[in-house]
Order: C-alpha cells, then structure tokens, then sequence
C-alpha cells in the first residue's frame, strides 16, 4: 500500500495528509492489434502515474494519484467491437467534477497524465480555468515525452512498437506473441494536408487499418521498453516535483 495512492489509502491518515498536487491518469478501453489487451492505455498509464509519484514522493512532493479513468474519446471507432466511447462532452463533465472536489478541499493543483491519443483536455483546461481560478490545471501526454527514435525502429503511435515494448516489459503476460501480431499497417490520407498535420479530421479507423494497429509491433522487445519506460517515469516524476514546488502565482521568468 503506497501513501500517495488514493486507492490505497485509508480515511484516518488521509484526513489530515497535506496534498499539493493532485494526479489523474486517464486511458481509453479499446482494440490494440491482435496481440494487446483492450487495457493496454490503461495498463501504461495507471503505471506511469504510480511510478512517476513513487519518485517525486520519494523526493518530498506530496502527490496524490487518483483512480484511472478507463474509458477514451473513441468516436471513430464505433464498429469496432466494444470500444467504449466517452464523449468529450462527457469528460468534461467528469473532469468538472472531480476538479470542483479538489478545488473545496485546498488541492489547487490537478496533473492530468492522458494515457490514449484520442483524448484531448487542452480547451477543457481552458474553460476550467475560467470556472476554477484558484485550481493550476496542467495536461500531458506521456506519449510525447520522449523522442520516439532513440528507442524504436517504426513508429505509429497504435499498438506500435513503443506500446508493445513498454508493455512487454511492464506487463509481459498480457502480451501474445508477436507471431500473433498484425502489421499494424495504417493507411494515409488522400489529402495531402491531413498528412501534414497542418490540418487535422478524425481518421475512421476500420478504414485506415485492418487489425486496429498502426505501428508494426514485431521489433518491439521488453529491453527497448524498460529502457524507454524509464526516461517517461523520470520525466514525469520530474515534471510533479516542479509542479509541486511551483508557486502558482508566480509561474513565469
Ligand atoms: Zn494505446
């Protein structure tokens, strides 16, 4: 049982704890190639988040990390087989609450740890801004936290070589072999600006890969995921030890 887990903690110690920043991890359940489990965003996420508070705890920050959130902006994917589909809307409505809890009970700083590529809290930090001025809100996405290059041969961002490294290494018996894995193909866009990332659509998913991968998996091994796993706990860890010291009156230089 960890002190900085709100899973694990009991009433009695917590009532009186002094919390200065507040952890949310949030994932998505949904179809990951045909070798890793509909959990795997929140396998990763729930463990970077649990690991990157173990440092800064362990550094003095006093962080809290609550519950994962499990289910994602899955709006592209409708046809695939239960793929639980949160509505932005809905997160916010989510996000809002658990926000205005943290806001009566003097936790006025929230680290969102997005764990899927689908979710985007940006406008939604933004608008609890407005509504919460006492609350610094800040978001990540722990998939951009690292250069995806000095680790892996391919990328994708789907079920890809770096998902299946990190979960071969954190979660190895929920891998299947990747004699089993797909190629992880992803189609492009037609037009040439949506390539470019200069213009953004939601892709249809069924439509843009055949066995819901993008990212060919089959280099992917658990010594590139430890590897890369621990550059993320770091600099998570890091990034809520600065928030932790922060003053959030007195953020800029
Ligand atoms: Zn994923």
């Amino acid at each position: 049982m960890d002190p900085f887990i709100l899973a694990e903690s009991y009433w009695k110690d917590l009532r009186d704890q002094y919390i200065e920043v507040a952890v949310l991890p949030w994932g998505a359940t949904e179809a990951h190639n045909l070798h890793l489990p509909f959990s795997t965003d929140n396998i990763m996420v729930e463990r970077i988040a649990k690991e990157s508070a173990r440092i800064a705890w362990e550094e003095g920050a006093r962080v809290i990390v609550l519950p994962n959130i499990p289910f994602g902006v899955n709006t592209g994917q409708m046809d695939i087989r239960l793929n639980i589909n949160l509505n932005p809307s809905t997160q916010m409505a989510i996000l809002d609450d658990i926000t205005d809890v943290l806001n009566r009970h003097g936790i006025h700083k929230l680290l969102i740890i997005n764990g899927h590529g689908g979710n985007d809290f940006k406008q939604m930090i933004r608008e609890l801004g407005l509504k919460y001025p006492e609350m610094f809100i800040c978001g990540s996405n722990w998939f951009q936290s690292f250069n995806n290059a000095d680790y892996f041969e391919s990328g994708g961002g789907h079920a890809d070589e770096m998902e299946t490294s990190i979960m071969q290494f954190i979660a190895p018996d929920m891998v299947k072999p990747l004699s089993e894995a797909g190629e992880g193909k992803g189609k492009k866009f037609r037009i040439k600006a949506l390539n470019e990332n200069w213009a953004w659509a939601e892709r249809r998913w069924t439509q843009v890969t055949s066995d819901t991968g993008i990212g060919n998996p089959h280099k992917a091994t658990p010594e590139k995921g430890e590897k890369c796993y621990n550059e993320i706990i770091g600099k998570v860890g890091n990034l809520l030890i600065e928030l932790a010291e922060a003053d959030i009156d007195n953020l800029y230089e």
